[in-house]
């Protein structure tokens, strides 16, 4: 018994990518979903909650700019008033832009930090104040907060490098009160954000850069979704502070 039946998560950027993937995951596993979308983002928030639904479970979408903390708070909140509970925060959304240093400016430094470093400490902080013993929190890292140098994104690189010491600091911080803190940092994976050709690799980059990927191919996002659904189960149980890496063998060529 993974545990994950009857319980209740939080998801942001839950209406793309990695997190929708996992609002599905969640689908059917039998838990229940919040999912927290960007309002000034393309990604259709009905959509989501009919796949999550066309999976057989139960979902509400929420608007959530993680730049803000009472929209944190609001959306843990929307887990207790819709499930009536809360067991599960999952950190997802992230920015990725594209910044040589001479164009890294303060704005842009302070803009990348605030949304995918600060913004996994504001929905940890929300959700923490509901969630209770055997509730578990990830957030998303990537490679290049883990071992891999990334030219032209510094400012990323260290948000999410600074999202492992969070993690590791949580975890210990927590394991008291029975709640796990845990990341995952995925390698190339195609998603709308990969998939930007000005910020990121693109199709073509993408396409090319699978080939030079142990597996040989890019990653999915269910896959990514599947290892985060698993540190949020019983499965997980002694698991804390730690982060899993998803990535086809890339880092470890
Ligand atoms: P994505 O662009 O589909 O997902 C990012 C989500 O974050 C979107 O739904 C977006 O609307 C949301 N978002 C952006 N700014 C926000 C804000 N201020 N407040 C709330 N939500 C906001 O791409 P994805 O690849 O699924 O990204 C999910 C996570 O995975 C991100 O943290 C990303 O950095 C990370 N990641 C992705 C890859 C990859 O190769 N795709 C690799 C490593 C890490």
């Amino acid at each position: 018994d993974d545990g994950l039946p009857g319980r209740a998560a939080v998801i942001t950027g839950g209406a793309s990518g990695i997190g929708l993937a996992l609002a599905i995951a969640y689908a059917r596993a039998g838990v229940a979903s919040v999912i927290g979308y960007h309002p000034g983002d393309p990604h259709d928030p009905a959509a989501a909650v009919a796949q999550v639904e066309a999976a057989g479970g139960r979902s509400v979408a929420v608007p959530v700019d993680v730049r803000d903390p009472a929209a944190t708070d609001a959306l843990a909140a929307a887990a207790v008033r819709e499930f009536g509970r809360l067991d599960i925060a999952v950190a997802n959304a992230g920015i990725l832009r594209r910044a040589p240093l001479a164009e890294l400016t303060d704005e842009r430094w302070d803009d990348m930090l605030s949304v995918d470093l600060t913004g996994v400490l504001r929905v940890f902080r929300s959700a923490a104040a509901e969630i209770g013993a055997g509730g578990a929190m990830v957030a998303v890292s990537s490679i290049a907060g883990g071992v891999y140098g990334w030219a032209d994104h510094a400012h990323y690189a260290a948000a999410k490098s600074g999202v492992l010491g969070l993690v590791r600091s949580l975890g210990v911080e927590l394991a008291p009160r029975g709640v796990r803190v845990n990341a995952v940092i995925p390698g190339l994976i195609e998603t709308p954000q990969s998939l930007d050709a000005e910020n990121s690799l693109g199709p073509e980059g993408l396409l090319a850069a699978g080939a030079g990927i142990p597996a040989g191919r890019v990653g999915r996002a269910d896959e990514v979704a599947r290892v985060i659904r698993f540190l949020t189960s019983d499965d997980a149980a002694y698991i804390t502070g730690q982060h899993i890496t998803v990535d086809g063998g890339l880092t470890v060529r």
